[in-house]
């Protein structure tokens, strides 16, 4: 077999390359925050909000410390606490399930569906007990999962929607925004997501205002004075230069969004599809594709050469929730998740960020032909 070698190595994503390409803004906003001292709440934190609802085309946002924060807090300005479950899968990252733990709450795990690997809508209503308070569907990979089908299923139980939306900031179902379809959408900003902070930050979305005030008094010690707590709150705020860093991430995503969607067509250009499964995408999405998943029968093999020749990948996830030492006698399974369970073991992301260019995609693709 021809070896081709790299000039250099291909990593999964390359957040140096991003922060080259918008230094001097970047360095400029952190520079404002530290002369000003504004480092805790303060103008770039409300402007952040501001200009995130507004790109997200809904009606209020607030920052708190991570993605994972988001969610749990979400939960709990619903009123969802011990004894309550709460629907969701168990092909997405931890997080989506500690949150639920962390309210007392029991996740429930459904299986996905065979082509996007998202939520499967007919497996939500067998799973609806008394007991069952909210869904959540994780728009996983930059995909939205199908919205209509879930909420029309919420609505006619009387349950909340919220939407795990760490990896789909500015992503599509039908035209709408994530962030405006559910009750709430959860966001992470952690460094490695399509918006990306220096450090953790999260932020909720929704179109109820009193929900997300609700969620911003929770997030800063249950007070709106200062010294006057209302309620028992937790300190998970979004600081200032992560704020500061984000207005000017924010000003560009559009843009890395769609060139990442041009990256996608490029791969799919390339890759001969009778050797390797490439994502499909549902007809009411428009993904933003955080990572590009491809599924793979050898997958544990190709990683390894893949490596050796200088290409990074990842694996998201190789161990399902329902699969997790951690969840052992602390979830309740919706039947078997086969899908979950394949899924898991023939997922494969190669590289995708906006500074990769057309001729690393070709190497990629041509290093994945020679190999499989
Ligand atoms: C990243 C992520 C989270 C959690 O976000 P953090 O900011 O790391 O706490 C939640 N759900 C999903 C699907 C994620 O990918």
């Amino acid at each position: 077999m021809a070896e081709l070698k790299l000039q250099r190595k291909i990593p999964l994503v390359d957040l140096h390359a991003q922060y080259l390409s918008i230094k001097p803004e970047i360095d400029a906003a952190i520079a404002r925050v530290i002369e000003n001292s504004a480092f805790i709440g303060g103008d770039e934190v409300r402007l952040f909000e501001e200009e995130f609802a507004a790109f997200c085309e809904a009606k209020a946002c607030v920052g708190v410390a991570n993605g994972t924060d988001a969610l749990a807090l979400t939960l709990r300005a619903l009123g969802i606490g011990p004894g309550d479950e709460i629907i969701t899968v168990a092909h997405t990252f931890i997080a989506t399930a500690e949150a639920i733990s962390s309210v007392g709450a029991t996740p429930v795990f459904i299986d996905i569906k065979e082509d996007t690997m998202l939520m499967n809508p007919e497996l939500v209503e067998p799973a609806i007990t008394t007991r069952t308070k909210a869904i959540i569907p994780v728009h996983l990979y930059g995909q939205p999962c199908e919205m209509d089908r879930i909420i029309a299923i919420a609505k006619k139980h009387g349950l909340k929607v919220i939407e795990d939306a760490a990896q789909a900031h500015g992503a599509r179902w039908n035209g709408k925004r994530v962030g405006t379809l559910g009750d709430a959408a959860c966001f992470s900003f952690y460094p490695g997501k399509n918006l990306g902070a220096y450090g953790d930050g999260g932020a909720v979305v929704s179109q109820d205002v009193e929900l997300v005030a609700r969620i911003r008094m929770l997030a800063n010690h249950g007070r709106k004075e200062k010294y006057l707590h209302e309620i028992i709150g937790v300190n998970s705020r979004l600081d200032g230069l992560q704020a500061a860093i984000l207005r000017v991430k924010l000003s560009h995503l559009n843009d890395w969004n769609d060139q990442r969607k041009r990256l996608v067509s490029v791969y799919r250009e390339l890759f001969d599809t009778e050797k390797i499964r490439l994502p499909i995408v549902d007809s009411f999405a428009e993904p933003v594709w955080h990572l590009f998943v491809v599924r793979i029968a050898d997958r544990v093999e190709l990683q390894a050469q893949l490596k050796k020749q200088g290409i990074e990948t990842g694996v998201h996830y190789p161990v399902p929730l329902h699969r997790q030492p951690a969840y052992v006698g602390h979830r309740k399974v919706c039947g078997l998740l086969p899908v979950t369970d394949q899924t898991a073991e023939s997922v494969l992301s190669l590289p995708l960020f906006s500074e990769l260019d057309k001729d690393l995609i070709g190497k990629i693709v041509t290093t994945v032909h020679q190999l499989i």
